[in-house]
C-alpha cells in the first residue's frame, strides 16, 4: 500500500482531552501513547530556533505534515479567555520565492475562511523563515477511509470539495494541486477544508492581486516587460547553504517579504488578535521585530503568553542540534529548472536517431505544470499554455473516481506521458487525441484504447458487479490497463469486503447520476468540462443543501 508522498500523517487522538495537561502527565495517563520521535523533536526545535517569536505563543507538540515546500506542525496557544486552542503552523521552505509566499497568504486571507476553504489566523516571519498559522482541522488520512466510505458520504465529500472549488474559482484562483491531502476532511464533525495554495495561479481576471504577478512570471517564462515582474525577478532568492540551513545574514534584514504590500487582517484573525486594530497578517511590527519577544506587549493580542515555554527555551538552546530544513525533495525544483534536452531523444522529422536542428532550435514551451501527475488534467500533461480553473475540476474527478472505485491512488505515474497513457486507457485514446487537438496539442498513441464504461470499471474494481461471471468483457477491459496503471487496492483498516457490507454502504445501488457526474468531471476536453458551479447543480446532488 502506498500513499501520496506528502500524505497526512495520522493525528493525535487526544484532541478532545484537556489540553492543560503537561506532557509528563499525559504520558503517565497514557503509557501507550506515541512518543514524539526524536527527529520530529529536532524539527520542532529547529522551528523554534528559526522563528523564536513562536515560542512565546505556541506550544508545538507534533509534526502533522511534510511536503516538498513546507512542514506543518501542530501548536497550541492559550487564548485570552483562557481556552487553549489548536493551530496548524505551516513553516515554508526558506527558499520559497517571496511573491509565492505572499500569493499563498493572499489566497488564504482574501478567499479563505469560508465555503470549505482554509483561512489564516496569523503569520510570523523571521528573516527568510515564514510560518503561516491556520485553524487546526483534525482530519483522517484519505487512504485510511476511502474503502470504508458509504455512497452517501462520498456524495457529501465531493459536494463539499466542489463547493470549495466554486468559491476559489469565483476569485479567479486556480489551485493547481487538488488532491485528497490538500482537502482536509473531519469525518466525525463533517468538516472540510481546502488547503495549500502554494502552487495556485490566477485566471486573467483574478481578484488575487499577487496571483497576477505569479502568473505573469511563469507564463511569460521570464521574458516579461511587466514592471512588477521585473522588480520581483531581481529579488534575491535566499540561497540555501550546503547543510540545508540558510543563515545568510546579508539578506536577513531586507527579508524578502518586506517589499510586498502588507495584507490586511481578516475576520479569521480575530480570536488571536482580538483588540489589535492595526496588526497585519504580515504583522512584523508586532511579531517579527527582533525585540518582539522582549516586550510582552508586543504579542498578538488575544493570545496569552504560554507560561512554561521559558524553561523549555533555555533547555533548547543547550540541546538543540543544528538541523537542515526538513523537506523531502529540495532538489526537484532546481532539477526542473535546469532540465535540458535529452540527447538520447529523437524527433520524427527526418527519421534519424537524433533530434533535428529545427526541433532543437524550437523554444521550449513554457506552461505551468505544477501538481501531482496522477491528478493532472490532460491539458496540463500536454503543457497546454492556456490552462484554467477546469484543471481543478479534473482533479476533483480523479478523486471521485477513487471514491467510486475504492482505489487510491487511482492513477499512479511518475511522469506525464505515463499519466496521459493511463488517462487514455480509461477515457479512450481517440477521445483524448481529439480533445488535445482542440487545445492545440498533437498526441500520438501506438494503439487504440477504447473508452471504458465508468460504472463497469468502478464496480469491477470495487467488487460490486452484480454478476461478475456474466461480464467477462468488462472485467478483461478493466484489467487491460497497463500494469503500472493498476490502482492500489484501498488501504487502511476496516475495509468493506463483503457483499453485505457493500450493500449497506450503498455500493450496490449507485445511481446513473453519479457516473454521469464523474463523466462530466473527467471530460478530457477542458472547453466542455463541467464547471464546479454547474456540477453543484447536478442531479447527483439533488437533495444536498450544505
Ligand atoms: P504542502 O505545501 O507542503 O503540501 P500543505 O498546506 O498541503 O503543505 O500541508 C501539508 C499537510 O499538513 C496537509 O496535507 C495536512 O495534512 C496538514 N495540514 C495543513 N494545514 C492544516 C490545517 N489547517 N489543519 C490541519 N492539518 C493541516
Ligand atoms: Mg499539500
Ligand atoms: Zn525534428
Amino acid at each position: 500500500m502506498s500513499i501520496m508522498h506528502e500524505g497526512a500523517q495520522s493525528l493525535p487522538t487526544s484532541s478532545m482531552q484537556s489540553l492543560d495537561d503537561c506532557k509528563q502527565q499525559k504520558e503517565q495517563k497514557e503509557p501507550n501513547k506515541r512518543k514524539i520521535p526524536r527527529d520530529v523533536e529536532l524539527d520542532i526545535e529547529y522551528l523554534y530556533e528559526s522563528v523564536p517569536q513562536l515560542s512565546s505563543v505556541f506550544r508545538i507538540t507534533d509534526k502533522i505534515g511534510e511536503g516538498t515546500f513546507s512542514s506543518v506542525y501542530l501548536g497550541e496557544a492559550q487564548m485570552r479567555d483562557g481556552r487553549r486552542e489548536k493551530f496548524a503552523l505551516k513553516h515554508l521552505i526558506p527558499t520559497s520565492h517571496p511573491v509565492r509566499i505572499a500569493a499563498e497568504l493572499q489566497c488564504l486571507t482574501v478567499a479563505g475562511g469560508k465555503e470549505n476553504v482554509m483561512g489564516v489566523t496569523y503569520c510570523f516571519r523571521k528573516e527568510h523563515h515564514v510560518v503561516i498559522v491556520m485553524p487546526y482541522v483534525e482530519h483522517q488520512a484519505f487512504v485510511d477511509i476511502v474503502g470504508t466510505m458509504s455512497l452517501e458520504e462520498v456524495r457529501h465529500y465531493v459536494y463539499h470539495l466542489l463547493k470549495a472549488l466554486k468559491h476559489i474559482h469565483k476569485f479567479g484562483i486556480i489551485h493547481r494541486d487538488i488532491k485528497p491531502t490538500n482537502f482536509l476532511y473531519n469525518r466525525r464533525e463533517k468538516k472540510y477544508a481546502l488547503v495549500d495554495f502554494g502552487l495556485a495561479q490566477g485566471t486573467p481576471d483574478t481578484r488575487i492581486e499577487l496571483l497576477k504577478v505569479v502568473k505573469s512570471k511563469s507564463q511569460k517564462g521570464g521574458g516579461s516587460t511587466d514592471q512588477s515582474a521585473q522588480a520581483l525577478r531581481k529579488e534575491p532568492l535566499v540561497p540555501l547553504p550546503p547543510n540545508g540551513r540558510s543563515c545568510a545574514p546579508h539578506l536577513s534584514t531586507k527579508a524578502p517579504v518586506k517589499r510586498l504590500s502588507p495584507l490586511s487582517r481578516t475576520k479569521h484573525t480575530k480570536e488571536l488578535m482580538g483588540l489589535s486594530k492595526t496588526s497585519r497578517v504580515f504583522g512584523e511590527r508586532n511579531l517579527n521585530s527582533a525585540n518582539s519577544t522582549k516586550n510582552p506587549t508586543d504579542k498578538p493580542e488575544g493570545l496569552a503568553v504560554k507560561p512554561t515555554r521559558t524553561d523549555d527555551a533555555s533547555r533548547r538552546l543547550v540541546h538543540a542540534k543544528r538541523r537542515p530544513f526538513p523537506v523531502k525533495a529540495l532538489a526537484t525544483e532546481q532539477k526542473a529548472k535546469t532540465a535540458a534536452v535529452n540527447p538520447s531523444l529523437t524527433c520524427n522529422c527526418y527519421m534519424t536517431d537524433r533530434i533535428c536542428n529545427i526541433c532543437l532550435s524550437r523554444k521550449q514551451q513554457v506552461a505551468p505544470r505544477a501538481g501531482t501527475p496522477g491528478f493532472r488534467a490532460p491539458e496540463v500533461l500536454t503543457k497546454c499554455p492556456n490552462q484554467g480553473t477546469a484543471i481543478d475540476v479534473w482533479s476533483a474527478g480523479v478523486i471521485l473516481l477513487s471514491l467510486l472505485s475504492g482505489r487510491y491512488p487511482f492513477f499512479k505515474a511518475n511522469d506525464d506521458l505515463v499519466a496521459l497513457t493511463q488517462i487514455m486507457t480509461i477515457r479512450g485514446s481517440r477521445e483524448t487525441i481529439q480533445a488535445a487537438k482542440k487545445f492545440g496539442k498533437a498526441v500520438v498513441c501506438s494503439c487504440e484504447l477504447p473508452r471504458l464504461d465508468l460504472r463497469i470499471l468502478c464496480e469491477t474494481l470495487r467488487g460490486a458487479r452484480p454478476h461478475e461471471d456474466d461480464s467477462p468483457p468488462a472485467a478483461s477491459r478493466a484489467s487491460r490497463r497497463p500494469a503500472d496503471a493498476q490502482p492500489e487496492r484501498r488501504g487502511g483498516s476496516g475495509n468493506a469486503e463483503t457483499s453485505a457490507e457493500l450493500h449497506e454502504l450503498g455500493w450496490h445501488g449507485v445511481p446513473d447520476d453519479m457516473y454521469d457526474l464523474l463523466d462530466r468531471l473527467l471530460d478530457v476536453n477542458p472547453a466542455t468540462r463541467i464547471s464546479a458551479e454547474v456540477a453543484l447543480q447536478h442531479p447527483a446532488f439533488q437533495d444536498i443543501s450544505d
